[in-house]
C-alpha cells in the first residue's frame, strides 16, 4: 500500500473482493435476484482509469452514470444506463492512517456497500441522480441508515460506522 495518490494492485485486489462481498449483501437485503448484479453491471474505476478532473482526494467515492435512463436495449428490457463507483484511491488511503487503525477490506466494504446501496435505489427506487441538493441529502441519509443495517455486526465495522455516522461525504 502506498500512503499517497494511487492503489497498488495488491489494493485492487482487496477492493475488488470487498465489492463481491457487498454485492452479495445487498442482494440479500433488497432480496434481488441472484443475477441481477450480472444483468445490471456497473463499473468500479479507481485514480488509475479516470481523467484528473474526475479525481477529487476530497471523499471516497462517488456513483457516477454513463448512458439514458429512457434508452432500453432492443434485445432486453434491460435499462441502458449503466452506473459506476468511482473510488477516490488517495482519500481512502489517507483514512487508513488514522489512529482508529482500520484496514482497506473493512473501509472498502463499507464505502462499496454505500455506493451500491445507491446505485439500487437508483435503478429500483426511482431515485432521481441529477435531484435537487436537498433530495440528495435526504437520500444520503436514507443510504447510511441502510448501509449501517447491512453492515451492523460485520467484525470492526460498528466503530467505522459510528465515526461516520454523520459522514455525508461518501
Ligand atoms: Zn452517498
Amino acid at each position: 500500500m502506498t500512503i499517497e495518490g494511487f492503489f497498488t494492485e495488491y489494493d485492487r485486489t482487496i477492493v475488488d473482493k470487498a465489492a463481491r462481498l457487498a454485492e452479495g449483501l445487498i442482494l440479500r437485503y433488497f432480496n434481488l435476484a441472484s443475477d441481477d448484479w450480472m444483468k445490471n453491471p456497473y463499473s468500479l474505476l479507481t485514480w488509475k482509469q479516470v481523467a484528473p478532473w474526475l479525481r477529487d482526494a476530497n471523499v471516497f467515492a462517488q456513483t457516477v452514470r454513463f448512458g439514458s435512463q429512457k434508452k432500453k436495449s432492443p434485445q432486453t428490457d434491460i435499462d441502458a444506463t449503466l452506473y459506476g463507483v468511482l473510488l477516490q484511491d488517495p482519500a481512502i488511503l489517507r483514512a487508513l492512517l488514522r489512529p482508529q487503525q482500520h484496514d482497506l477490506w473493512t473501509l472498502g466494504l463499507f464505502v462499496l456497500t454505500h455506493e451500491l446501496v445507491h446505485i439500487v435505489r437508483f435503478r429500483k427506487f426511482q431515485v432521481d441522480f441529477f435531484g435537487s441538493v436537498n433530495e440528495l441529502e435526504k437520500e444520503e441519509k436514507v443510504v447510511h441508515g441502510i448501509t449501517k443495517e447491512i453492515l451492523s455486526g460485520v467484525e470492526n465495522m460498528d466503530d467505522l460506522l459510528n465515526l461516520y455516522e454523520s459522514g455525508l461525504q461518501i
